[in-house]
């Protein structure tokens, strides 16, 4: 099994993508309600190396080395945690493109470290960030985002300012909305305000598409989603686009099915999307995995997914 890489996934936001998890454990400055990994196992704000540049490097090399043919539309940084905290992140930025200059590398962020000047330096080589900014107010930020204690949701919005500012690649923001913890009024207006003069190419309005770490958390209505969609300006919900249909006869290897599913439960659909592997016979390997009880199948919003998680 892989250490860093993962996927390729489907992501309705950036289509079939390779992920890289530059912590290795559920390390992350938030520990928020919805989060697809399950809870945070460490809160910090301590910037380390988490994971290694020469070690991430290395399995990606093996990757692009094993999958010729295989061009993902994106490398991503994301997966169990904040990647920002992973004091080699420039390091490993910039070797990514070295390595692989003709695939867009995109990098998954919280906005907490923005503040951080030096992060935001190291952010530059990436082609596209997509932060995530659920609330300005700082009850919700408290109540939803679980964050570090002391983090200040204003300081966080400067630092996404100067970092739009500064970045000359693309910025996807990304606001995920609960129901009765911050689809409030005043939160709408606070958010429309500051995106006026944000410098950001889109944002998108996301809802609970898979389990989360708390279950019970319910998605919008279609109401709801169109008056915020009409006051940020923001792009129709994207969930479940990029799903492509398969052609191969042949099921994915287990070791790889893991991996993937360890950052993020996932259906069989977009699995076999993802990586290119048959209907049946990967149904067949998680049938056989469940059956070992090392994966688990939950259903969430009618659909069922496939994690290694007990949310
Ligand atoms: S959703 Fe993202 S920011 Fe929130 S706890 Fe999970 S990894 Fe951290």
């Amino acid at each position: 099994m892989a250490d860093y890489l993962f996927g390729p996934v489907m992501s309705s936001r950036l289509g079939r993508s390779l992920g890289i998890d530059l912590l290795g454990e559920r390390t992350c400055s938030f520990d928020c309600l919805y989060c697809e990994s399950g809870p945070t196992l460490k809160k910090t704000m301590t910037r380390q190396k988490y994971a290694h540049a020469g070690a991430i490097l290395a399995e990606l090399k093996q990757w692009l080395h094993d999958n010729p043919d295989d061009h993902p539309d994106h490398i991503t940084l994301g997966g169990e945690g904040e990647p920002c905290l992973n004091l080699e992140l420039g390091k490993i930025i910039q070797g990514i493109k070295r390595i692989e200059p003709d695939i867009p590398l995109a990098v998954l962020t919280n906005s907490s470290l923005l503040h951080d000047h030096q992060v935001r330096k190291e952010l530059q080589h990436a082609d596209v960030v997509l932060p995530s900014l659920d609330t300005l107010v700082q009850k919700e930020f408290i109540r939803l985002n679980r964050p570090f204690p002391g983090l200040n949701i204003q300081d966080m919005a400067r630092g996404l300012e100067a970092f739009c500012n500064e970045f000359s690649g693309r910025v996807l923001l990304e606001i995920l909305l609960i129901p009765g913890v911050n689809d409030s009024r005043a939160n709408m207006e606070k958010i429309a305000a500051f995106l006026k003069n944000l410098g950001h190419e889109r944002v998108d309005l996301t809802v609970m598409s898979r389990p989360g770490a708390h279950m019970h958390l319910k998605t919008p209505n279609r109401e709801t989603l169109h008056r915020w969609q009409r006051a940020l300006h923001s792009a129709p919900e994207t969930a479940g686009k990029g799903i492509q249909p398969c052609s191969t006869d042949r099921a994915a290897d287990p070791s790889i099915i893991l991996d993937s599913i360890r950052r993020r439960p996932q259906t069989l659909e977009q699995l076999c999307s993802a990586l290119g592997s048959a209907p049946e016979e990967t149904s067949a390997m998680l049938d056989h995995l469940v059956r070992e009880q090392k994966v688990r199948a939950l259903g969430h919003r009618k659909e069922k997914f496939y994690t290694l998680k007990e949310f």
